[in-house]
């Protein structure tokens, strides 16, 4: 069985074409968003109970590969990933989006560290377009008086500030109605993750077409802004690895600290 570490676009497509090649494969999520959409194929919900539940999992259910297609800000569940994988000794093979550090349009933008440190960069901001996502949203919240336009799947779990506005969709997004967004709400600053990619690219183009600056909150890690070994940054380099078997020796990882040993364990669906 091939386990796949979902959560994002690519882990859908990777695992469509793994099912439509009569693979056993098994998506897991985390279950954050309460109506996520589904890949093809058995899917279970719920994290492992930290580390050793994963490395157990691997064992107890014979993998033979794990492709950890998360999204590049889900680092806990990559680092468990990649321990899980050296102690188990099932290959791990990691799908990492392109970053858009190496965008032409790259070097105009302010690029800080973490979510906290956006609040310095802009300090004139008085309406920002905020794309981080619904778990860093209370971060913005010293931004109470100002007219925040908040893009989120599910909605925040704490109150919101009446100033803000919250607006509810799944990417991808295409540039006309990105652009039709920021200028209609007179977005003076753009914040998103260095997510990469293309599905969500579109609002970077329409920023810079609207003159609206950009912070970006760069890659938790290193392991997470390039591929490095074992690493792909497409889901047809995946399964080229997968099916010629040329899977990569198990990941080394440095990463130890905050890693969850806690215990829970998922529902497959
Ligand atoms: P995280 O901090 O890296 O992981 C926290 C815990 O959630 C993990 O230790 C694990 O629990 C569980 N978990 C995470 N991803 C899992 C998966 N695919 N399957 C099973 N369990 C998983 O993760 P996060 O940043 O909260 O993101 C959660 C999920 O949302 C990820 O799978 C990611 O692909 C997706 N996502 C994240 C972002 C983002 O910006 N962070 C954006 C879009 C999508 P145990 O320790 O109990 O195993």
């Amino acid at each position: 069985m091939i386990l796949i570490l979902g959560g994002t676009s690519e882990a859908r497509a990777l695992a469509a074409a793994l099912v439509e090649r009569g693979e056993e494969v098994l998506s897991c999520l985390a279950g954050r968003v309460s109506d996520p959409a589904l890949p093809a194929g058995p899917v279970r919900i719920g994290g492992f109970g930290g580390v050793h539940g994963l490395t157990a999992f691997l064992r107890d259910r014979r993998v033979r590969a794990v492709v950890d297609a998360t999204h590049p800000f889900a680092a806990r569940i990559s680092a468990n990933a990649a321990i899980a994988s050296a102690d188990s000794g099932v290959p791990l093979l990691r799908l990492v989006r392109p970053s858009w550090r190496d965008r032409a349009d790259a070097h105009t933008w302010t690029w800080v560290a973490m979510t906290a440190e956006v609040l310095d960069a802009a300090p004139c901001a008085r309406r920002p377009f905020l794309t981080t996502g619904r778990q860093s949203l209370q971060a913005f919240l010293p931004w109470s008086d100002r007219s925040v336009l908040a893009r989120v799947v599910d909605p925040p779990n704490f109150r919101v500030p009446t100033a803000w506005r919250i607006v509810r969709s799944r990417g991808p997004y295409v540039h006309a109605s990105e652009y039709g967004l920021m200028d209609d709400h007179r977005v003076d600053l753009l914040v998103t993750k260095d997510s990469g990619g293309s599905h969500t690219a579109a609002k970077l183009t329409a920023a810079a077409e609207l003159g609206i600056p950009v912070v970006v909150i760069a890659r938790p890690g290193e392991a997470s802004a390039r591929p490095g070994p074992g690493g792909f940054v497409s889901v047809e380099e995946v399964l080229v690895a997968l099916e010629t078997s040329r899977l990569p020796q198990v990941l080394s990882w440095s990463g130890r600290r905050g890693l969850n040993h806690g215990g829970s364990s998922g529902r497959l669906r």
